[in-house]
């Protein structure tokens, strides 16, 4: 299903997989255990959806925090930092040019 990819980016690409995930299903999540919880546990459910949203966006927050904060395998600066933010562009460290998934 995926490219192999160097030793050093493996790390990398899990984190940036979970927070993408996380992105993705996190609310959808959210939303079928409020329902569940309305159901099975009303008691509970006057501020499941509060509360639940807290958790899941201080959760993909620290998992996001950690793909953009991620050191680069070759200088060690955060990998992500200085980057234009564009569809199409070549991603590459600003501080050494070591594109993604190239061996460091
Ligand atoms: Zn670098």
């Amino acid at each position: 299903m995926f490219k192999k990819v160097p030793e050093k980016w493996e790390k990398y690409r899990r984190k940036n997989l979970v927070a993408s995930l996380g992105l993705v299903f996190g609310l959808p999540l959210v939303a079928v255990l409020v329902a569940t919880i309305k159901v099975w546990l009303p008691n509970y459910a006057e501020y499941s959806f509060q509360t639940l949203s807290i958790i899941w966006c201080a959760l993909w927050g620290w998992s996001a925090f950690c793909v953009v904060r991620w050191p680069c395998p070759r200088c060690g600066v955060p990998w992500l930092s200085h980057q234009v933010a564009e569809f199409g562009a070549k991603q590459c460290c600003s501080q050494c040019g070591l594109c993604l998934y190239e061996e460091p």
